[in-house]
């Protein structure tokens, strides 16, 4: 079986979006947002059966753990009843997919971040997004400024309360930044990248796995510059008489296989322990053509990993068995869709 752990639902109908458009104009306005839209079941099976579901059949993959369009959670829009507002529309249209496909998608959800409101609040939604729908992990978005990083760190006990509640549910998160409202940064190109080094920076300078072991964290798109940078990282820890990275980190912290070219996938591969990478393709996300070089589109990382020098053992712990451990809801859930 091979589980894509990183799939957003960037195709989801248009009124969906158009509807947060308004939401937001409204906010701006002083107004209350309008009612929200009706999607048919049709239109949900249309966009996912053209998509999502389409290229997985072409590509061999079976399973994609998916949650709402990143770049549009958009933490620095409105404020917290905004956040709160969207993230459960976002959520819901989550649940409907994973319902009307529930051999091909298992849900994660967005969070009602807002940059200044404690993690706190975030709470309620994802305890009705795993026990009433069924949902195997969350987006949390280490800065709901979207570019300015307004908010303490992920090590700081500001996020602790979500932390134990994630402990509870027995839920990982994949750390994922949102739109970058700062000029400077580009999302896909800058922003997200940005995220996932300071996110596995901020890990390792605080006490956060001493005091949630069980808590679990993936760092996508290949972990940003961490594993390229492995060897600055192992030595900032050593001059802050900090333990080897494997035992301070690697019982946590996940990656996954979010690297558009081969090369980028080889260094990950050798120097992150297979224990560690979840395979991933996020696609029909950021990068959306054809690699002129390969012939092959950027975000089909199946072509990647198959091309690796992995033992068989190592290719199942990617494709599947690591998957299976780091999101610990997900077997039942495969169980009991057959
Ligand atoms: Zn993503």
């Amino acid at each position: 079986m091979i589980i894509d752990c990183h799939g957003h639902y960037t195709t989801s109908p248009r009124q969906h979006e158009a509807w947060r458009q308004e939401q937001i104009a409204a906010h701006k306005e002083g107004r209350s947002a309008p009612p929200r839209p009706a999607i048919s079941d049709d239109e949900i099976r249309a966009s996912i059966e053209g998509g999502q579901l389409k290229l997985q059949q072409e590509r061999g993959t079976d399973l994609t753990i998916f949650s709402p369009r990143a770049a549009g959670m958009g933490h620095h829009l409105g404020d917290a009843s905004t956040s709160e507002a969207w993230a459960t529309a976002c959520n819901e249209l989550i649940h409907r997919v994973c319902t009307l496909f529930p051999r091909n998608f298992a849900g994660v959800c967005m969070l009602p971040q807002s940059a200044g409101v404690s993690p706190r609040n975030c709470i309620a939604e994802l305890e009705r997004c795993v026990n009433q729908y069924g949902f195997v992990g969350c987006n949390l978005n280490p800065d709901p400024s979207g570019g300015y990083w307004q908010d303490p760190p992920l090590g700081d006990r500001y996020w602790y309360p979500l932390y134990e509640k994630m402990v509870e549910l027995d839920v990982p998160a994949m750390i994922h930044v949102s739109m970058a409202c700062n000029p400077a940064f580009h999302t896909t190109g800058s922003h997200y990248l940005n995220g996932d080094t300071a996110a596995f920076n901020q890990c390792m300078t605080s006490n956060l796995f001493k005091d949630f072991p069980g808590l679990k964290f993936i760092i996508p798109h290949g972990g940003g510059a961490v594993p390229y940078h492995w060897g600055r990282f192992r030595g900032l820890a050593q001059d802050m008489k900090l333990p080897p990275l494997p035992e301070l980190l690697l019982h946590n912290v996940f990656f996954d296989t979010c690297v558009y070219h081969l090369p980028g996938q080889e260094l990950l591969a050798k120097v992150i322990p297979a224990d560690n990478i979840l395979f991933a393709s996020e696609m029909i996300g950021a990068v959306r053509g054809v690699d002129p070089e390969t012939g092959y589109a950027f975000d089909d990382t199946k072509r990647y990993v198959e091309q690796l020098p992995l033992s068989a053992g190592d290719r199942q712990k990617i494709y599947e068995g690591n998957a299976r451990r780091v999101y610990p809801r997900l077997p039942a859930r495969l169980a009991a869709v057959g």
